[in-house]
């Protein structure tokens, strides 16, 4: 997933804490916000990750209010696990919804889906050199020939793509195609890259950088 801006509101601030530091792990630019009118008055960011349960302004309103003024992504959350709270976040215009307790994988992979849907052009395709990576139908091809990648070889060049030529960190990749919390073996993205060059038939694609990350070879 690439670096977003996202603004956390959540007047439980150890809740909030964990949620921001979770998401910097992961790479994005968080502001925390504790209150409605805070959170109406923040700036500009490209996903609002909104507890509907405020202190001072209703959450719904909030939603609403946001949602008249830009189409931000927004998540919305709840600890009320009624239909009817959720079905009211959608009406307001919020575009998806988590309900307390919730694990950061599955936050993580609705942000993703949330930025899919709001910024298609956003995430349409790279092209690079005879490569071509897209991003929403989740093909590549070298060559205008298609190339059949596991999800997670598609997430690692996906990574990589994004900004060709610059070298991303091993440990980047880890957060962004497994999740901010990976401490199992770090062997296993080689051994993806191994098999990820092999199928893209050219083996200098995807370059190592010794004791830096991968990169893709910059364009001639
Ligand atoms: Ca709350």
């Amino acid at each position: 997933m690439r670096p977003c801006r996202v603004l956390v509101v959540e007047d439980d601030l150890g809740i909030a804490g964990q949620l921001a530091r979770g998401l910097r792990r992961a790479g994005h630019e968080v502001t925390v916000a504790s209150t409605g009118a805070e959170a109406l008055s923040a700036s500009t960011c490209d996903v609002v990750l909104l507890d509907l349960g405020l202190p001072d302004i209703d959450g719904f309103e909030v939603c609403r209010q946001l949602r008249e003024r830009s189409d931000v992504a927004i998540l919305a959350v709840t600890a009320r696990g009624e239909q009817a709270d959720r079905v009211a976040a959608l009406d307001l215009g919020a575009d998806d919804y988590l309900v307390k307790p919730f694990g950061f994988a599955e936050l993580l992979a609705r942000i993703r889906a949330v930025l899919r849907r709001a910024q298609p052009a956003d995430t349409g395709s790279i092209t690079h050199g005879g490569l071509t990576v897209d991003m929403r139908a989740r093909r590549v091809s070298v060559d205008g020939r298609e190339v059949m990648l596991t999800a997670k070889e598609f997430d690692i060049l996906e990574c990589l793509a994004v900004d060709p030529g610059r070298v991303v960190p091993r440990q980047e990749i880890f957060e962004r195609a497994w999740d901010a919390h990976w401490y199992g073996p770090t062997k296993v993205l080689d051994v993806h890259i191994v098999a990820l060059r092999r199928k893209l038939g050219d083996p200098d694609l995807v370059q190592t950088v010794y004791g830096r990350g991968f990169r893709l070879r910059p364009a001639r």
